[in-house]
């Protein structure tokens, strides 16, 4: 995601009824932060919103919550929230590395990554959302049939997470490297923005769902 720093993000972001300011107060209460209370569905590092903004209208009985650590990005979300405000959907601006300290054991019912940084050098491998330091958090957060699931074009980024999956202790479900060809695990698809700029250039979509 390429980064502007626009001024008046980080106020914004503090100031708006859709993004909850102090998460980890919220720990073990998600469920009172909506209307309703319901499954809870997280996104980790939605960027501009627009795969969680559309579940969660296709979805009203689930709560969903947007994390993302940079508010210049977030920004973009709330500002089409406030032209369409979505009753189960709030957002966090904070970094993942920090998720046990805002959701309590077994709080989150479902976890989306969607074309997650790619952390290309072998230095950074822990940095990247589907690394065995990743997946330990997780560990702490998601409920016992919870799931995981995760979208890429990054062929290097779904082949180390293929293998480092398993050695996390956890299963691979399903998994495919043609997810739009692959019409049992495209069904109901909800295609992030990366995901439809990177397959209109002609990339595979890779897909793989995680559980314990
Ligand atoms: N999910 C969106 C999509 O598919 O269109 C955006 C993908 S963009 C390449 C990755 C996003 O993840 C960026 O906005 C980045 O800031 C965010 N991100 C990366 N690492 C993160 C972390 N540790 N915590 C929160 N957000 C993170």
């Amino acid at each position: 995601m390429r980064l502007r720093n626009i001024p008046g993000a980080d106020a914004a972001v503090a100031d708006s009824d859709y993004c909850i300011r102090q998460p980890e107060l919220m720990k073990g209460s998600w469920n009172t932060a909506f209307c309703a209370p319901g499954p809870l569905h997280i996104e980790i590092g939605m960027g501009k919103g627009r795969f969680i903004m559309d579940m969660a209208r296709l979805h009203p009985d689930i709560n969903y919550l947007g994390i993302e650590r940079y508010s210049s990005v977030l920004l973009r979300a709330l500002q089409k929230m406030q032209e369409e405000p979505l009753q189960n959907l709030k957002f966090i601006c904070m970094d993942a590395a920090d998720l046990p300290d805002v959701f309590a054991p077994g709080e989150v019912d479902r976890i989306y990554l969607n074309f997650s940084d790619p952390w290309p050098k072998e230095r950074h491998a822990k940095r990247r959302l589907t690394s065995r330091q990743f997946f330990a958090r997780y560990d702490l957060i998601l409920t016992g049939d919870g799931r995981l699931e995760f979208k890429t074009d990054n062929q290097d980024l779904f082949t180390f997470s293929l293998a480092e999956i398993p050695e996390a202790g956890w299963h691979i479900d399903a998994s495919t490297r043609d997810l739009h060809r692959d019409a049992a695990i495209n069904e109901g698809n909800v295609m992030t923005e990366y995901e439809e700029k990177f397959s209109s250039l002609g990339n595979p979509i890779c897909k793989l769902i995680a559980s314990r």
